[in-house]
């Protein structure tokens, strides 16, 4: 492929016209405070992978720029996509709009095409996922997103005056900034972490990790591997151990067959992304509940490059109840046989429960979840990362359990992966997140606007700029007067 980079300068310049032609951005329009000497953020963001990315868009495009996004990851590196996504493609199709926010020169196709051309789009099969990152540090780039990268939130507390205290930590050391509204784009365990299996806790880590951990695929060249799960990233991780030269590699499946239709994608559409919001709670959770009893293939691709290895095996209905120290391997009990193993890697997923999540624990056990008096049973099984899923209001914000409790909470939006119960998949994945970003952007406007009314409308009452001097008219009255009298 021909990298022509004269196309992105095109493409920035198209974006430009765009941007002037739908007067966007906004003029900006919050009145400015301050803390302490220090200019208060109208809003911080906690995380810059996508969705952070295209909810800061929204808000800039919306007039509301003193904004900041701050990512514990290096610049470039937010998010899985070159950290622990090991599949070699996205799942997604190339032509989703994704991030683009309803501006064609913002699409993966129109960056992809400005530099390659159509020609090279059509042959494109799956977007590479570095070719994604590739793509998302453009958007960012181009919409001069004010990321700061290295620094993280290590904790959140309620500063008075309706304002939120923010600890960071970058290179220089801890510090404190202030701001209105606080939005968690933490990601997929953006409120827990990796979901571990009770009975490798016990394990000694050298022998496991989670598939979302830092792994030293090198290491396990020659050795035997184990993957619990049947999910994208349990493929992935096999795969990518397989390529590593393990000696073998075996899928240990709870299920007897591996799901093989991905519901929600086939049901998806306008109505699913505006209208799950609005359907009752027992709706929300019933569509919700069925789709992960049903679970969601893994990709065709990323199960081939699993099973082409003659070392991988697959072994269905086969839930491992144990894990137990041998030395210097491991033995996985299943209801089959006993498994030794060098190494194995738990695809299991997330959780939502605020467990390795410190930065969030003056507030997280204020929040109200779906099990504080909403999810009741003759909706679904109570699966522990549903009911432990918050309870979000109209503009992800977090509700208090108990009303009074935690006032902040109202300020604070969840706007990742834990959010899907309440909004459905508009915070997470691909498809939907500039509708996301929309519903995001209007709820905390609403919120600054009604916040600000009297600053307004004082604002309205001292505005003098005339549109007419004086001299545009003459009062016919008076001759009106002399003509009856
Ligand atoms: C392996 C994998 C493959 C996926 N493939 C697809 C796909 O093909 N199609 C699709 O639609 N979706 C896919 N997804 C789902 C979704 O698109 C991604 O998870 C996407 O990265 C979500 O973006 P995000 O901004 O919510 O989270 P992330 O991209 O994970 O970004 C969160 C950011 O928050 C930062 N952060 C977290 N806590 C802190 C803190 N305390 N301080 C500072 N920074 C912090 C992290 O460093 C991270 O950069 C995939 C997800 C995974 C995990």
């Amino acid at each position: 492929m021909t990298h022509d980079l004269a196309g992105i300068a095109g493409l920035e310049a198209r974006l430009a016209k765009d941007l002037s032609l739908l007067e966007m951005p906004s003029k900006s329009w919050v009145p400015a405070r301050t803390k302490d000497g220090q200019r208060v953020r109208d809003v911080i963001f906690v995380g810059a992978g996508m969705c952070g990315l295209t909810a800061a868009a929204r808000l800039m495009l919306s007039g509301v720029d003193n904004i900041v996004l701050y990512d514990a990851a290096p610049e470039g590196f937010e998010g899985p996509w070159e950290t622990f996504a090991r599949m070699n493609t996205l799942r997604s199709p190339k032509t989703l709009a994704g991030p683009a926010l309803g501006l064609p020169a913002l699409t993966f196709r129109a960056w992809f095409e400005a530099q390659w051309g159509e020609k090279e789009f059509d042959a494109l099969g799956k977007i590479p996922k570095g070719m994604w990152m590739d793509y998302l540090r453009w958007y960012r780039s181009a919409l001069k997103l004010p990321v700061v990268n290295e620094t993280r939130v290590t904790g959140v507390l309620d500063a008075g005056d309706d304002l939120i205290a923010v600890s960071l930590l970058d290179a220089e050391g801890p510090r404190t900034e202030y701001c209105r509204h606080l939005v968690l784009a933490t990601g997929r365990s953006g409120l827990g972490g990796g979901a571990v299996p009770g009975f490798l806790e016990k394990v000694d880590r050298r022998f496991w990790a989670h598939s979302a951990d830092e792994i030293n695929f090198g290491s396990l060249q020659g050795k035997r591997v184990a993957v619990i799960g049947a999910g994208a990233s349990a493929m992935d991780n096999a795969a990518t151990a397989l390529e590593a030269g393990a000696a073998s590699v075996d899928m240990l499946i709870r299920r007897k067959d591996l799901p093989r239709v991905n519901k929600m994608t086939g049901i998806s559409s306008q109505g699913v992304v505006h209208g799950m919001r609005h359907l009752p709670d027992a709706w929300k959770y019933r569509f919700n509940d069925y789709v992960n009893d049903q679970q969601v293939p893994p990709p065709h691709t990323s199960t081939l490059r699993v099973t082409k290895h003659p070392n991988a095996r697959t072994f269905l209905g086969c839930p491992v109840e144990d894990v137990i120290e041998a030395g210097d391997h491991v033995i996985v009990k299943t209801p089959h046989a006993d498994f030794e193993m060098d190494f194995v890697i738990a695809a299991t997923g997330f959780r939502n429960d605020f467990t390795g999540r410190p930065e969030f624990a003056s507030f997280s056990g204020q929040i109200k979840t779906w099990k504080d008096g909403v999810y009741e049973p003759s909706m679904g099984s109570a699966k522990p990362f549903m009911v432990d899923a918050p309870y979000l209001g109209d503009a992800y914000e977090f509700l208090e359990k108990d009303p009074g409790s935690c006032p902040m909470l109202a300020r604070i939006h969840c706007f990742n992966d834990a959010a899907m119960l309440s909004h459905g998949k508009l915070s997470g994945d691909i498809p939907a997140i500039s509708a996301g970003a929309d519903r995001l952007m209007r709820g905390i406007v609403s919120e600054i606007f009604a916040a600000d009314v009297e600053i307004h409308f004082a604002g309205l009452q001292a505005y003098d700029v005339p549109e007419l001097q004086g001299d545009e008219w003459v009062d016919s009255t008076p001759s009106l007067m002399e003509a009856v009298k």
